[in-house]
């Protein structure tokens, strides 16, 4: 699914949840005013609220039908209890008291809507949940520490706020084992879905093997299967250097992805252990000045504590 089908999904479970909450509350009422003593107090309440809003009253009036009216509420709410049903039944319970579960307010996404979007985003991103780092869990102290590193975290964070406008869309971190950068591809990961943005984070092995589950089925479900890596607003793809290689079908396929992702403006961002001369040894020209197209990519060299931002 894309980002608008996230949200359009979203949006039908509020709805579909406030029908049946709406359908809940209706048919509670409905019992109760089976009830004659709890009919009588409801046409009452009713009337009553019918006259509050036809003429201008006076603040003497309102306070005095007011009262009126809680002690109806009262009344009926001791009926109920009487007769074995909570009052709160026949109320519609809002799961959200923001937006009343319409996931709108003032035309603006509600904070559950977001929540939900964020949580689904999350779940088709293939980010271990056991894995996950932000920006709040770097260590201040080294940052403060290390010039070059906090120089990489101040970029990664500009990146992340000017996303999806930024001149040079695409990132290499590249560097030894044990530097950091998964650790930056998290933090970039979750700063971006936090913004609802459709980010896939997924490794080089399971990119392969995507591409050759997709090519192995039919014709009809290879788009869906395809659509994370293609269509996502940002993919991130760890650790690229460690997939098997099986000649010609991997390289055709990692070239086919970077290129549609650069041919239609959708940022991706590459780690690998491997140095620019490697990828050129391991997967060609082709595939290395695409992947180090200045144009469009910074590549940023992580060298444990002496980190350098490299353009
Ligand atoms: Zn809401």
């Amino acid at each position: 699914m894309n980002k608008k089908q996230i949200i359009q999904d979203e949006l039908n479970k509020l709805s579909q949840k406030l029908a049946q909450e709406e359908i809940r509350a209706k048919s509670n009422l409905l019992i109760a005013r089976e009830i004659p003593e709890f009919c009588k107090l409801d046409n009452q309440r009713r009337k009553l609220i019918l006259e509050l809003s036809k003429q201008l009253p006076t603040s003497k009036e309102i306070a005095s039908k007011t009262k009126q009216l809680n002690t109806l509420i009262s009344k009926q709410n001791t009926v109920l209890k009487n007769n074995g049903i909570s009052p709160t039944a026949l109320q519609v319970n809002y799961s959200c008291k923001k937006c009343n579960d319409t996931g709108y307010v003032d035309g603006q996404m509600c904070t559950c809507l977001k929540s939900n979007v964020q949580h689904a985003l999350i779940k088709q991103s293939g980010i271990n949940s056991k894995l996950q780092y932000d920006f709040s869990k770097c260590d201040k102290k080294i940052l403060d520490a290390n010039e070059y590193l906090s120089k990489i975290y101040r970029f990664a964070h500009k990146y992340c706020d000017n996303f999806p406008n930024n001149p040079e869309p695409n990132l290499v971190f590249f560097g030894e084992v044990g530097t950091g950068k998964t650790f930056l591809l998290e933090c970039i990961a979750n700063e971006l879905l936090s913004k609802l943005f459709y980010v896939v984070f997924t490794t080089a092995y399971d990119v392969c093997a995507t591409m050759v589950k997709a090519f192995n089925s039919p014709y009809a479900e290879r788009e869906t299967i395809l659509s994370p890596l293609f269509e996502s607003d940002l993919l991130i793809v760890d650790d690229l250097g460690t997939e098997p290689l099986f000649h010609e079908t991997t390289l055709t396929n990692l070239f086919t992805l970077i290129n549609e992702r650069q041919r239609n403006n959708k940022p991706l961002i590459v780690s690998t252990n491997l140095n620019p001369e490697q990828i050129d040894e391991r997967y060609g020209n082709r595939i290395k000045s695409r992947l180090y197209n200045k144009r469009t990519t910074i590549a940023i060299k992580f060298e444990g504590v002496d980190l350098r931002l490299k353009k």
